[in-house]
């Protein structure tokens, strides 16, 4: 049995977010029961690229100062960390993205350490157990005491949905990242890569999820913010999801990248094995992804010609584009033209990463068929 605990909390005032985390670790028995005084403590962060902390894209800076004073005032030291997607010119854009998203500052306002996992190095997890041949993971974790896990609520335009589970895959360092997605080109698939990181990860007692402004749409970076007015803790990071799926109105069972998470074992799944305390409710009128229509009609087998007429596909919006080829560099199968960014859909394998990384949001998602969009509009009404 896992205890998820959602709390209402309306903005990042700092008075406002700490009493929401203190009182919400309460029935937890309290941060103190997790941090002892010296312990040395990484707050993973989610930094997936270069954007203003008012996109909604990352955790937002103010939350992560309200984590880490708590953690401060039991005596530990505070690091702050993750790997931000992509390239730029052939890097993970990492520093710029600290910069960019505010944390860099809190870290010098409040004395806290950053991690840039990209220039600490990796360590090998490899394990019977795994999915993947071979897994590495930032060293910066296997190196602290204690690590609380900070995602942040959104919409996933190839997952449909992205909190506490997949928040770990910024665990693997810069450009390792295309590796895996190029060799677990579906959802299903990918999700294995993810519970093969919770499975090696044994310092990472707690999971606080940024729901106070929360992102809707086409997430992780070109969707919309949703003040949704929560926090979420819990031990149990697929509980946690479960329970952010629910309340942001998606049908838990359409979230393909947690499959393998379930099966797996790496926390409770199932209602009557959660006991949710507090102020759950369900979103109203939460957007979701295009993506989410065809992911509903992939569940009957012999509607393939339904799945192909929803089915979107990245296409550059070349008039938006800055030709900074972080898409092209970062396309794990080298689909985009550096020339003309025209997408070779032969061998495009769906992994969404150029709509996600494109930090001018160039890259817009759309289906050949003019008709859908109308019908993917009333539909999402129906199937939520
Ligand atoms: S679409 Fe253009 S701006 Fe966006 S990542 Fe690709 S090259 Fe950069
Ligand atoms: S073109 Fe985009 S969606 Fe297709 S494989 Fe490359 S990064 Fe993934």
């Amino acid at each position: 049995m896992s205890k998820v605990i959602v709390k209402n909390c309306s903005d990042y005032e700092n008075d406002r977010v700490k009493l929401a985390i203190l009182e919400g670790l309460n029935p937890l028995g309290g941060l103190s029961n997790y941090i002892k005084e010296g312990s040395k403590v990484l707050l993973k962060i989610n930094l997936i690229g270069p954007k203003k902390a008012d996109r909604a894209a990352t955790t937002h800076p103010e939350f992560v100062r309200a984590v880490g004073q708590l953690v401060k005032e039991l005596g530990a030291e505070v690091y702050v960390g993750d790997s931000s997607g992509g390239a730029i010119a052939g890097m993970a854009p990492t520093k710029k993205s600290f910069t960019v998203a505010g944390i860099e500052r809190i870290a010098e306002e409040e004395g806290f350490t950053l991690i840039n996992f990209d220039e600490v190095g990796p360590v090998s997890k490899q394990s019977d157990e795994n999915y993947t041949e071979e897994l590495f993971i930032t060293k910066a974790i296997e190196e602290m005491d204690v690590v609380i896990n900070l995602p942040k609520m959104k919409t996933h335009a190839m997952g449909i949905y992205t909190g506490a589970v997949k928040n770990l895959f910024g665990a693997i360092p810069g450009l390792r990242k295309a590796k895996y997605h190029r060799d677990a080109p579906n959802p299903e698939v990918f999700g294995e890569v993810l519970a093969d990181i919770h499975k090696s990860i044994h310092n990472m007692p707690l999971h606080i999820m940024d729901g106070i402004v929360s992102m809707q749409g086409e997430g992780p970076t070109a969707g919309k913010p949703y003040p949704a007015g929560k926090v979420l803790i819990s031990e149990d990071p697929l509980a946690l999801d479960r329970i952010a799926i629910e309340m942001m109105g998606i049908k838990p069972e359409r979230v393909d990248i947690l499959k393998a998470s379930i099966k797996r074992g790496i926390g409770c799944w199932e209602p009557q094995e959660i006991e949710v305390i507090g102020d759950y409710e369900v979103l109203r009128n939460y957007e979701l992804p295009k993506s989410y229509v065809s992911n509903v009609t992939k569940d009957n087998s012999g509607v393939k010609g339904v799945i192909d007429f929803f089915k979107v596909v990245p296409v550059v919006n070349t008039k938006k584009c800055v030709n900074c080829n972080s898409c092209v560099d970062s396309c794990p199968v080298s689909a985009i033209d550096r020339a003309t960014k025209k997408i070779d859909y032969s061998i495009c394998i769906d992994c969404l990463c150029c709509h996600e990384l494109c930090m001018v949001e160039a890259v817009d998602l759309k289906s050949k068929n003019v008709m859908v969009n109308v019908v993917r509009s009333v539909a999402n009404l129906f199937l939520k």
